[in-house]
């Protein structure tokens, strides 16, 4: 059976009369640009957030980026995120012209390990940016303590884990400002790019919305800016789609639960780990190849089956040879976890639209190359 990465077009045609219904009001209001709809849509993100702001963006790198441009952070500042995750996050770093400072994950939740910040503090330490990878919650209490130990910022990088939450935190909740990105592959996708950063800050709200609009918040009187505009089309489309999420991470987390039981018995991958009381929504599903090396062949094999496996990320951000280095990046401590993640990693097919069916047939054949090996 072909099993597919990706369901965007499944999930277009389920809600259709929602999306098109949008889109056409957006089209007859005769206001694409920073109009009602987009509006309506940061209203209603906030209040789906719980946060007293939503500004639409762009996309999600401008999210980070302009955050941390709100908070002053720039060049000669040092910004502490971790080395597995995808390019974007440091990417966003570069572009405020800050230093990105990557640490190790925690080998079970991916995600950046707390107990490796402090050792990566410096006085030109400004913030710190958590990645809910994969759709798990970083452990964002140990995050919060260290951040006002040492007077941080802390910026979620939420692109990945929209709905998620931590035990016992909402994402938002314990952070100066949370970006995410509606490119159509994330949880809550439009139909090309977009983002958002959502922030109880008043003076944040006030100058990212200057600061994507070119910098103007009155006609003619401009300051500088940019141009990063989640469009009234693409805001029509998130807000159709924010009605279904918490849905729709429903059913992501029970396509998990049914990868995780009939994937338990294997030996050669290991399995993603959810924390206790957490509510991790599975951006992806991703296991390890026990033996890093083992894993180009684990992916040959699912993809010569017609199962559309992928990685997430084979090359961590230290390893680039293309990121900005010098004086924009450097390591703390050594980033073996980062670096197995990196070297095993495998994504297998998960959208909310996956059938049953579906996931029985990758796990066969998942369970076909574990038992090839031995
Ligand atoms: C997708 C993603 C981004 C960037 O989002 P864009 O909308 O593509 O700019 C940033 N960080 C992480 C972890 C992501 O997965």
């Amino acid at each position: 059976m072909k099993v597919d990465f990706y369901g965007h077009v499944r999930q277009y045609n389920n809600i259709k009369s929602e999306i098109d219904a949008n889109i056409n009001t957006v089209i007859q209001s005769g206001q694409y640009v920073l109009g009602p709809m987009l509006k309506k849509f940061e209203g209603e993100f906030a209040t789906y957030s719980g946060t007293k702001y939503a500004i639409g963006l762009g996309n999600g790198t401008d999210a980070i980026w302009l955050a941390l441009m709100a908070y002053g952070i720039g060049a000669g500042d040092e910004c502490i995120t971790n080395a597995n995750t995808f390019f974007a996050t440091a990417e966003a770093i570069w572009i405020a012209g800050a230093t990105a400072v990557l640490i190790d994950c925690d080998p079970k939740t991916k995600c950046i390990d707390p107990a490796k910040i402090e050792a990566a503090i410096t006085p030109k330490t400004k913030a710190i940016i958590p990645v809910h990878l994969y759709g798990q919650c970083a452990d964002m209490k140990a995050i919060r303590a260290i951040a006002d130990k040492h007077k941080l910022i802390v910026i979620e990088d939420n692109a990945q884990a929209i709905g998620a939450a931590g035990n016992g935190f909402k994402i938002g909740e314990l952070s100066d400002a949370t970006a995410t990105s509606f490119i159509i592959q994330k949880n809550l996708g439009t139909f090309g790019d977009g983002g958002a950063l959502i922030t109880n800050n008043a003076n944040v709200d006030t100058t990212v919305r200057k600061l994507r609009n070119h910098g103007s918040n009155a006609r003619n009187v401009h300051s500088f800016g940019f141009n990063s505009r989640l469009d009234d089309l693409h805001a029509g489309v998130v807000s159709a789609k924010l009605k279904h999420i918490d849905k729709w991470n429903d059913n992501r987390r029970k396509l998990a639960a049914r990868y995780t039981a009939g994937l338990k018995g294997a030996k050669h991958f290991t399995l993603p780990y959810e924390v206790p009381g957490s509510r991790h929504v599975y951006h992806l599903y991703v296991v390890e190849t026990v033996v890093a090396s083992k894993r180009d062949a684990f992916v040959k094999f699912l993809n010569d089956n017609q199962i559309d496996a992928k990685t997430h990320y084979s090359i961590a951000i230290h390893q680039q040879a293309g990121y900005p280095w010098g004086k924009n990046a450097r390591t703390v401590g050594t980033l073996t976890n980062a670096e197995y993640n990196a070297a095993a990693c495998v994504s297998l097919p998960m959208f909310p639209e996956l059938r049953e069916d579906e996931v029985d047939a990758v796990i066969a054949k998942c369970l076909e190359w574990d038992k090839a090996q031995g």
